[in-house]
């Protein structure tokens, strides 16, 4: 065979689809990719339905519908107090997209760029394929705090950005008001665009608001904040998500993500933007989700399971060291779903080099009480025959 861009023949599907695809296989419970069980809001199809309807379904506008822009600048007024204009917005098929779009917009060949581990597995590999060369930065367990020293360690001259994403997926774990201070003076100090995922900035379980990287002193000019209805309403399949960023930035953002997607289908961004300006929706699953994560935690603890720290996402993770299980997470991971039918993330998939923790197991919890406890059950059994 030809040649192809060694990038993608050197990497592995990713893990959330690897598992989804043993799970759905076998009939397995499906704890493993993140997505609720459950429709979202009947709100939201109802408004998708008649934008399909009544509105043009014909390209939309490249950088969004304003009507949806100027939501996601008044939502992030009220709920983060940003000041924003629809100026700032660029709407992209899902964050995954806006990632790509902000790496490719950001990085040249030779530059580097700061990733945090655990990290979502997309970063590096849209790094690379943008020519760039991803310096990773180690967190570790339980509290996967940002430190100073290990963080000027990663930074050369060639440094041009980094990628934080918090709330952190897989750990649940939220950002203290210290680190982002850290991080905001570490990025101007070096001279540093952050690419900020906070796609799980409205999962959050601690009531507290979320506070983005993007509005601490200095750094609106610098940062990229990209969100995410699918999170925010429990549609992932719809593939809606933003990048927010001043004017300038922005503009240019926009020119990479005009040639991966152009543009979102348009009913569904007519959707999203009525129900963005809903705060008792977005609360609703809030409380939902609460509850879920609640069913999860208590029934791993009453198993005997170590339920790691965390505030936020829709993920929980268990130390299987902690819980006297000596099997390494991703072996774990593979014979539970085999096995006892339960499909999970190891956390050693979400991190590159020799250095992964390998006892770190995530569980998605936005599920019905049910299967959760199901899950739960065929964890205890199959762990007290092995
Ligand atoms: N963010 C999702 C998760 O952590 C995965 C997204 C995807 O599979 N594209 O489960």
């Amino acid at each position: 065979m030809a040649a192809l861009n060694p990038v993608y023949t050197a990497l592995p599907t990713t893990i959330f689809e690897h598992m989804s695809g043993l799970a759905r296989a076998s009939g397995a419970i499906n704890l493993g990719q993140g997505f609720p069980d459950a429709p979202p809001p009947f709100a939201l199809t109802a408004a998708v339905a008649r934008a399909m309807a009544e509105r043009s379904q014909q390209y939309p506008p490249m950088a969004g519908v304003p009507e949806l822009r100027d939501a996601v600048s008044a939502f992030y007024a009220r709920t983060q107090g940003l000041e924003l204009t629809r100026d700032h917005v660029i709407v992209t098929s899902g964050a995954t997209e806006a990632v790509a779009a902000a790496i490719l917009a950001v990085v040249a060949a030779g530059d580097e760029v700061l990733l945090f581990q655990p990290a979502y597995d997309a970063y590096a590999p849209l790094v690379r394929r943008a020519g760039g060369v991803p310096v990773f930065v180690n967190l570790r367990p339980p509290h996967w705090q940002l430190e100073r020293t290990a963080i000027e360690a990663a930074i050369t001259p060639r440094t041009r950005a980094l990628v934080f994403n918090d709330p952190l997926n897989p750990t649940g774990t939220v950002a203290s008001a210290t680190e982002l201070a850290l991080l905001a003076q570490i990025a101007q100090a070096h001279d540093l665009i952050a690419i900020c995922d906070e796609v799980w900035e409205q999962v959050r379980f601690d009531g507290q608001p979320h506070r983005s990287l993007l509005a601490e002193p200095g750094m609106a000019g610098r940062t990229i904040k990209i969100g995410s209805a699918g999170k925010i309403f429990g549609a992932t399949g719809w593939k809606v998500g933003w990048m927010v960023a001043a004017p300038e930035l922005a503009a240019v953002t926009a020119k990479a993500h005009q040639f991966l997607t152009f543009t979102t289908p348009p009913m569904l961004q007519y959707a999203v933007a009525e129900a963005l300006a809903d705060d008792g929706l977005v609360q609703g699953l809030r409380d939902d989700w609460a509850a879920t994560r609640a069913i999860l935690n208590q029934g791993l603890a009453r198993a005997g399971l170590a339920v790691l720290p965390g505030l936020a996402t829709w993920f929980t993770c268990i130390d299987l060291a902690a819980s006297g299980i000596v099997i390494d997470d991703a072996t774990f991971a593979d014979r539970l779903v085999r096995e006892a039918g339960v499909a999970s993330i190891p956390l050693s998939a979400l991190w590159e080099g020799p250095d992964a923790p390998r006892h770190i197991l995530r569980l998605c919890h936005c599920k019905p009480a049910a299967m959760l406890n199901d899950a739960v059950e065929r964890i205890t059994r199959w762990r007290s025959e092995l």
